[in-house]
Order: structure tokens, then sequence, then C-alpha cells
């Protein structure tokens, strides 16, 4: 069959809209809204007015049960929850954290906010930090390094545990973008000192904003809590081991609980069909030439929301990607040169720049950090190069089977008909 492609003028595998990749909000339901609405019927809408009630700490105790851990804090968003886990771990001024190439910039703003510098590291094929790269990021000053599971595909947890002990660092988890996903059996966000979550609107469950910390630190979590309440021994009286700080109000409120309470149980029901439908798109592509599928270090583990696509190089991937949307299918880069995309840190223009809100513009110049750490669009070159040749189709829980079908026909129709017209 030789079909032509629809971006040489040929018939497009389809012409219907694919829906929203939207994960959370796209299962909001009546529970939803009546659990927002019996919070604000009954005019509770902070949550250490009646602690036994609150809907916040309901939220809690679900994500310390999924987790495994001791410990649990609800607040206000998923960056708060990477500074609170930072404050929890009692990085600062001076201190060194090695984060991915690729996260989004929220990762590396959460380290500076709390007066360290980010150390900016590679990642491999899979998406996710590179063990190796990490490891030779190390310097005195590093205190801890931040996996981040992009777009719900777990880090190799057993590489990164393995360096981060034998140099004995303290690791904390993004796991903003994978919320129900684990590694070899054991929850993400189980396996550093801290684990965070985002509930914010893009991620798999969401409240609109709201994030979660989870620790098994006893002191961890009393200082996360310190630093998300300016008043919180007011409202709570502690451990008396842990002697207050200045905090600030990153708190949750009772709505964002009662609504997230209610998104946690559609979660596995999302990730259930989100896993179905990209095991049938890779096994329906497994054997085109040229195009490989990411290797993830768990796919069992993996969320599923994301079909990941590698090509030889950037050319072929941008071809490649044009080719796909021309067929109806809404393919995209990870690093298209045309998009200043946050999640790349060649565009993390305060790194690159060391800004500052202060006018000594601190933390960079801080006598207490490396005065002669730079960083540069092209710092992390491998991280570059494999996103130029990287495509993501994200996937959602409202996508039919059909929709499958016809990303693995484009794919196949792409693959063989740009290699017959480059030949
Ligand atoms: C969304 C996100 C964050 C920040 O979460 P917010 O709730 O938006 O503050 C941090 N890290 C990663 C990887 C994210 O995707």
């Amino acid at each position: 069959m030789r079909e032509q492609l629809a971006i040489h003028g040929g018939t497009p595998v389809t012409t219907v809209p694919f829906p929203e990749p939207w994960l959370g909000p796209a299962a909001i339901g009546e529970e939803e809204v009546e659990a927002v609405a019996a919070v604000v019927r009954g005019r509770k809408l902070f949550r250490f007015l009646d602690p036994e009630h609150s809907k916040c700490a309901e939220l809690e105790r679900l994500f310390a049960d999924m987790t495994g851990r001791r410990h649990a804090l609800a607040v206000g968003g998923g960056t708060a929850a990477l500074i609170c886990g930072l404050a929890g771990l009692g990085i600062g001024d001076g201190d060194e954290v090695i984060v991915p190439g690729f996260t989004y910039i929220a990762s590396a703003s959460a380290v500076l906010i709390c007066g360290a510098v980010p150390v900016i590291a590679e990642i491999n094929d899979s998406l996710t930090l590179d063990p190796d790269d990490m490891e030779r990021k190390i310097t005195p000053r590093t205190r801890a390094v931040m996996p981040v599971h992009m777009r719900g595909i777990p880090c190799d947890m057993t590489a990164i545990m393995d360096v981060a002990k034998r140099h004995g660092l303290l690791v904390i988890e993004d796991c903003a973008q994978a919320c129900g996903g684990s590694y070899r059996g054991q929850r993400l966000g189980s396996f550093g000192d801290v684990g965070c979550f985002s509930l914010q609107q893009h991620k798999v469950i969401t409240a609109g904003e709201g994030g979660i910390v989870v620790t098994d630190r006893r002191d961890v979590y009393e200082r996360a809590t310190l630093r998300h309440d300016s008043a919180m021994r007011f409202w709570n009286a502690g451990d008396a081991a842990v002697a207050p700080f200045p905090g600030e109000n990153l708190r949750m409120n009772e709505m964002e609980g009662a609504l997230a309470c209610v998104q946690f149980s559609r979660m596995e029901g999302i990730l259930a069909r989100t896993r179905a439908l990209r095991r049938r798109i890779y096994e329906g592509i497994a054997d085109v030439p040229g195009v490989s599928i990411s290797p993830s270090p768990d796919p069992e583990g993996d969320l599923g929301i994301t079909a990941v696509l590698q090509l030889p190089d950037y050319t072929r991937a941008t071809e490649f990607g044009l080719a796909l949307k021309a067929e109806g299918i809404p393919a995209g880069g990870t690093y298209d040169k045309s998009i200043a995309d946050r999640h790349v840190y060649c565009y993390w223009e305060y790194v690159m720049n060391k800004g500052s809100m202060d006018r000594h513009g601190r933390p960079w110049t801080s006598p207490l950090h490396d005065l002669t750490r730079t960083y540069s669009t092209d710092m992390c070159p491998k991280t570059l190069e494999i996103l130029g040749r990287t495509l993501v189709i994200s996937l959602a829980q409202t996508f039919e089977d059909r929709h499958a079908e016809w990303i693995v026909q484009a794919i196949r129709k792409v693959a063989h008909g740009l290699a017959r017209h480059s030949i």
C-alpha cells in the first residue's frame, strides 16, 4: 500500500479532534461538586478549625497510606511542597542540590527560594536523571539530589539511591507529574527522604492547586510544617526537639482538601486506562523501523500518560512530528527550538542569568556558595540532544480505543512514508 502522507497532500489518518489530554480535570463529576459544596455549606474553610474532621487531614492520610510513609503534609502547591520538603531537610545557604536538566522550572526555583543553588545534571534516554552524570556533578557542597519522575516516567531509583548512599546525599523526589506511579513495585515518593506531589490542574489528580509532602522522618515533617505556617506551633504543639523558625502561608484549604480526596479515589481508574492505551500503542509500533520507544526504567510502574518516541536526530524528529500532526495526531517535540519551554533547563531564565529578588543578588552571591559556578544554555548538551530527537503524545483516560488505533496507524504510515520519501 502506497499511502501518501497528509503532509505531502494525502488523506490524513483522522480529522476527528482528539480530546484535550486532561487527566484529573476530565474525571470531575458530581462527587467533587458535592464535596466542595459540603465544605462551603459547613462554613469551615480553614483546616485547623476542626482538625478532627479536616478534609486536608483526610487527604494527608490517603497520601501517607499510598506511599507507606509515616507523615504527610498538605500544602498549597507542588512548588510549596518542594520548598517545605527542602526546608524539612534543612537545606539552605551554601548547599547545592542536583536537579535534572529536564523538569519544570519550579524544581530549580524551590532550591533557590531555600537559599541553596541548583546544579544541573543530564538526563538519559528515559527522559529522567542520568545517575552517572548525577555522580559526576557531586561537589563538597552537594547536600541533596532531586530526581524528577517526568511525565509519569519513574527515575532509575536503584541507581540513584545507590549513588546518593555512597556519597551521603539526601534525596527529595519530585513526583509532581507522577502521582500514583511506582518503581519495581514500590510507590514513587517512598524512596527518598522526602517525596513531593502536586495537585495543580495539569497533574494526574487535581484540586486546581495543591501539593503534598511525604516523609518517614518526624524531624523533617516538623520542619516542613513550620515552613508552611508562620504560626504552626499555635495550631499544633509539635515536637519540642525541633525549634521553631519563621514560616509563611503555604497551607491548603478545606475546599481543595475535599476536592482532592474525591480525585484521589479516581486515580487508579485513570491510570489503568492510560496504561492500557499506551501498551496498545507501544505494541502496535514495536516493529516500526527508525522509531524507538523511549526506555522506561520501569514500564509497569510508569503512569502511561505519555507515549515517548525517539528518532535518530533533531531534523528527523521535527519532520516526523510535523507529519504526525498533519495526520491528525497531537504529537509534540520536547525541545522544539521555537518554543521557550520552561521544562528545559536552557529556558530557565533566572537560573541561566542568576536572577535574584534582592539587590545583593542572593542566593547566588552568598559567600557560602561556590562563586565560580557558572550556568549556560549549552551546559547539558546530552539533555538537549535527547530532547531534540524525542516526540511525545500525551494520553488521557478520555481517549477511546480508536484514538490509540489512529496513533498507531499514523506512526506506521509516517515512518514508511518518510523513509520512502527520503530515498
Ligand atoms: C507542576 C510541577 C511542579 C510544581 O507544582 P505546582 O503545583 O505547579 O507548584 C514541580 N515540579 C514538576 C516536575 C512539575 O511538573
